[in-house]
């Protein structure tokens, strides 16, 4: 990698020697957790530890009796295993391994190497701190761009690879003032040793830190299962219910509005009944793919019950109103067939509105009795309640002329328990 000139004394080189072999080992052990978690970007780690391993191996064994050709090439590969935790980051986040950019660290040092042969000590020192810098920007910026904020291991995943490579620049800014004070030797020594040793916390710290974040991602793994329904992928009530609490947290802190919807699917029973099961099974699909695509993403949507769905909408009962008829009629309109039989796929559908800050329980209530009254006025419709007068525009939202059609209740509850 970067020169280490022929005046390394002995301790120097077993410093890089410790380096290399830890390298190995975590190498090792990350391509055990790859292959037995099945986590691409463990792959990719592992595979740049064991490379820049032998890297590192073979410079400080190797020393001055490399070659030009070998000693190009180790310190190519060197470059490629920093370019390989570049991209592991990227493979960590979901995103493509970028191959010119795994390369180009590699290719430049080459093209340098044949332009300005033979390469100065100092040459080499600067642009393979350089590009080695420059990768460890690059996974910073990578892990940087990693927006889940449940990652708490965010922080030093940041700054760890940042100190590397301000450590590595470190020589090439203070050169000047070391070559003006005729130090230059002696420093490059010191920094030479300091490197190694921040190598091997580099590489531990950094081993460390993927651990963190592989495990945080399998906890948040489990979590999902622990609240998510498997037939249809939503929420399960559970899910529901948490996530829910954490929305109207927030909008009652903003000072806004929220609307429950509970969605119940007519005749369900007889679904079942006349076509089986399966048969079931496929309309409850259906039914949630219908309520996904006519919603926003912003809205939380679940399966609170075996043909009942809820979902909670973070603004006012104008527009919760106009997402349920939306919804009501794409399911109405949805032509299943069986047999060539066109089956009836209609649903009625509950609202209660509020202010963020009324409990959720009293929301689902009153959104059970509106949907209650849907059942009874002929299933197939949209019937709403605002839960208290709303002092804000809102409660212009559940004027019965504003609503669209079907005609929208507007009980107030203190009238509705009377
Ligand atoms: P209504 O219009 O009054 O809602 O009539 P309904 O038949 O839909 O009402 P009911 O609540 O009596 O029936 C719900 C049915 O949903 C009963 C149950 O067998 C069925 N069900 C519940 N969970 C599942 C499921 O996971 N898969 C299937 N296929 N059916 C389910
Ligand atoms: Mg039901
Ligand atoms: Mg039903």
């Amino acid at each position: 990698m970067v020169s280490a000139g022929t005046t390394l004394s002995l301790d120097i080189s077993t410093l890089y020697l410790v380096a290399a072999l830890v390298a190995l080992l975590l190498g090792a052990m990350l391509l055990f957790f790859w292959r037995q978690q099945k986590i691409a970007a463990l792959g990719w780690w592992g595979s740049a530890y064991l490379l820049g391993s032998a890297s590192i191996a073979l410079w400080t064994l190797g020393g001055g009796a490399l070659g030009f050709e070998l000693s190009l090439a180790v310190n190519a590969v060197g470059f490629i295993a920093c370019g390989l935790v570049w991209d592991a980051a990227r493979v960590f986040h979901g995103r493509a391994p970028g191959i010119g950019g795994l390369v180009a660290g590699a290719a430049l040092w080459v093209a340098a190497s044949f332009l300005f042969a033979p390469l100065t000590a100092e040459m080499q020192m600067t642009l393979g701190a350089g590009i080695v810098a420059a990768y460890a920007a690059l996974t910073a910026a990578e892990l940087a761009r990693e927006r889940r904020k449940a990652m708490r291991a965010r922080w030093p995943a940041l700054i760890v690879p940042l100190l590397h490579g301000a450590v590595l620049m470190l020589p090439i800014i203070l050169s000047d003032i070391m070559h003006t004070q005729g130090v230059a030797t002696n420093m490059r020594g010191l920094w030479i040793a300091v490197f190694a040793a921040e190598l091997v916390l580099y590489a531990v710290g950094t081993v460390f830190i993927i651990f963190i974040l592989v495990s945080e991602r399998v906890v948040a793994a489990h979590k999902t299962a622990a609240s998510m329904d498997p037939l249809t992928g939503l929420l399960n009530r559970r899910g529901f219910s948490e996530a829910t609490a954490r929305m109207m947290e927030r909008e009652a802190g903003a000072g806004r509005p929220i609307t429950v919807m509970i969605f119940d699917i007519d005749h369900f029973k007889s679904v079942n009944d006349r076509f089986g099961h399966a048969t079931g099974d496929e309309v409850l699909k259906l039914f949630s793919e219908t309520v996904v695509d006519n919603l926003r993403a912003t809205d939380l949507i679940g399966r609170v019950g075996g043909e009942e769905f809820a979902a909670l909408l973070p603004c006012g009962m104008d527009e919760a109103v106009t997402a349920a008829e939306r919804v009501r009629e794409a399911f109405q309109d949805s032509g299943v067939a069986i047999d060539d039989e066109p089956l009836a796929t209609t649903v009625s559908i509950g609202l209660a509105g509020g202010s963020a800050d009324t409990e959720l329980e009293v929301l689902m209530a009153s959104a059970d009795t509106a949907l209650y009254q849907a059942k009874r006025g002929g299933r197939n419709q949209v019937r709403a309640i605002v839960e208290q007068p709303l002092s804000l525009g809102q409660a212009r939202c559940g004027v019965p002329g504003a609503a669209v059609q079907p005609a929208v209740d507007l009980v107030n509850m203190a009238q509705a328990n009377a």
